[in-house]
């Protein structure tokens, strides 16, 4: 079988691929396998350099695998290159972090008790398409650091920049087999990996309906899982925020990567005294935002990832909706830029819609905000605006949500950890917390 990769921007095929199934994934998980023990043994600090020459080599080719990633997806230039640049700082963090990851003694009666942090063995990253280069990376570098061999499986839409990626791996003098990469259908490649009995641990990144899946399919092999799944996040607006700073901001917050992106605040909440003037300002920066060829340096927004994505993006809209944006003519899987009046209660509040649709939700009080924020099954992330410091921490302690800003709608950062509350998944990426979830804790007690 041969899987055709079309660019979402000019709905034309890209690249042909042989399509991986059961028997490649096999092959894989064993490669990773016969790799493991060479890997685990190369000592921190030449781990640390293996991953430090990769980081720089992403550097040294940020243009080209920026590009692959524009094209693939669709995203703007601009948004690729940031991406790219994120992706080497996440393998210089995860380099610098493999000799700060270590044990504990603990006090004891009769002798001395000693903690190790010990690899798994082969691990399974099955990653989404909408950041496929970026969250390959933020699994790669810890699962890499704690001395894991690895089959990466990327989203049958955008495998490109994986596959280049593992030739980079190789450049860089990582040995052959530490990382496999395996291009097929997630029902196949993927759910091979969960249920594979040399697969330690499956590092998860995709919609929640999948992500129980594999949750249940890891059960048969008490495999370990981390699970990054899908999100309703709510962009909070108090009355007595900077209202125009909080409107300039918040279209890129659903907007960015045409919506298809977990974090997106694509429910705004809206304190009913400023509601009238916050969505004038809204309006006025939706309209502001510049969507097309994701070749052009200025494009801010690009196409969706394909025509039937598209078709479930435009089924959350009709009525209410307070303003939609242009699009360009010809080809591509474009949808504009959507303002919706909902209420919490509506399909296009409850539901993931990952496109470029945001609902906005008039709140009373600071009481009702928090209540409407956490009334959905997810908890990824989201957003406070407001310029009572004890208000904003004291609302950021009441959400049920992973990752916050404060005035502001950034949450991603190599050094700090990332993840879900409730339904959006367990376990964190980012920062030393990830380390955890490709560690085992071996507690040895010696006797004296
Ligand atoms: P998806 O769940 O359809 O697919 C994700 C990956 O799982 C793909 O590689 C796919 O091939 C694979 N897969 C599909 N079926 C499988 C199975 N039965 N067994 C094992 N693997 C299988 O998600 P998507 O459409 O690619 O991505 C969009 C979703 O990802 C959204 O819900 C979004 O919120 C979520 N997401 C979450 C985060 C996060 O960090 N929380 C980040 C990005 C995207």
């Amino acid at each position: 079988m041969t899987l055709a990769v079309i660019n979402p921007a000019t709905e034309q095929p890209i690249a042909e691929l042989d399509e991986a199934g059961v028997e490649e994934t096999d092959a894989a998980v064993a490669r990773a396998r016969a790799a493991f023990p060479g890997w685990r043994a190369v000592s921190p600090s030449d781990r640390a350099r293996l991953l430090r020459r990769l980081a720089t080599l992403v550097e040294e080719h940020s243009e080209e695998l920026a590009r692959i990633e524009s094209q693939n997806v669709g995203k703007p230039i601009s948004g690729a290159r940031a991406e790219v640049g994120m992706v080497a700082e996440v393998f210089h963090f995860y380099a610098g972090a493999i000799d700060k990851h270590h044990g504990e003694t603990i006090p004891v009666a009769g002798g001395v008790d000693l903690t190790f942090r010990e690899a798994l063995g082969v691990v399974g990253l099955i990653v989404p398409w909408n950041f496929p280069l970026n969250i390959s990376s933020w699994k790669l570098g810890p699962a890499l650091a704690c001395g894991n061999t690895i089959v990466l499986k990327p989203a049958e839409l955008t495998p490109l920049s994986a596959l280049r990626l593992a030739e980079l791996i190789l450049d860089a003098q990582i040995p052959e087999g530490v990382v496999n990469v395996v291009v097929g259908p997630g029902r196949v490649v993927g759910q091979r990996l969960v249920e594979h009995p040399d697969v330690a641990k499956i590092g998860f990144t995709g919609s929640t309906e999948v992500g129980r899946g594999v949750m249940q399919g890891a059960a048969g092999t008490i495999k370990r899982v981390t699970l990054e799944l899908g999100g309703k996040s709510a962009n909070v607006v108090f009355a007595d925020a900077d209202l125009e700073r909080a409107a300039a901001a918040a279209p890129y917050a659903v907007f960015d990567n045409a919506g298809q992106d977990c974090c997106a605040r694509s429910r705004i909440l809206v304190e009913r005294s400023a509601y009238d003037r916050f969505s004038e300002l809204l309006v006025d920066a939706t309209r502001r935002v510049r969507v097309g060829d994701p070749r052009e340096e200025s494009t801010e927004m690009g196409p969706l990832i394909s025509a039937e994505h598209r078709t479930t993006v435009a089924s959350f809209v009709g009525g209410n909706t307070l303003f939609q944006g242009e699009t360009p003519d010809g080809p591509g899987y474009w949808f504009p830029c959507t303002l919706v009046e909902a209420t919490n209660d509506d399909r296009v509040a409850r539901e993931e819609v990952f496109g470029p649709v945001a609902a906005l939700i008039p709140f009373a009080d600071e009481e009702e905000a928090i209540h409407i924020a956490n009334d959905t099954p997810y908890g990824l992330s989201g957003s406070i605006w407001t310029e009572n410091g004890a208000r904003a921490l004291r609302v950021a302690r009441a959400l049920e949500t992973g990752v916050l800003s404060i005035n502001s709608n950034s949450s991603v950062r190599p050094t700090t950890p990332f993840g879900g509350f409730k339904q959006s998944g367990f376990g964190r990426e980012l920062g030393m917390h990830a380390l955890d979830g490709y560690s085992e804790v071996k507690n040895v007690f010696v006797a004296t």
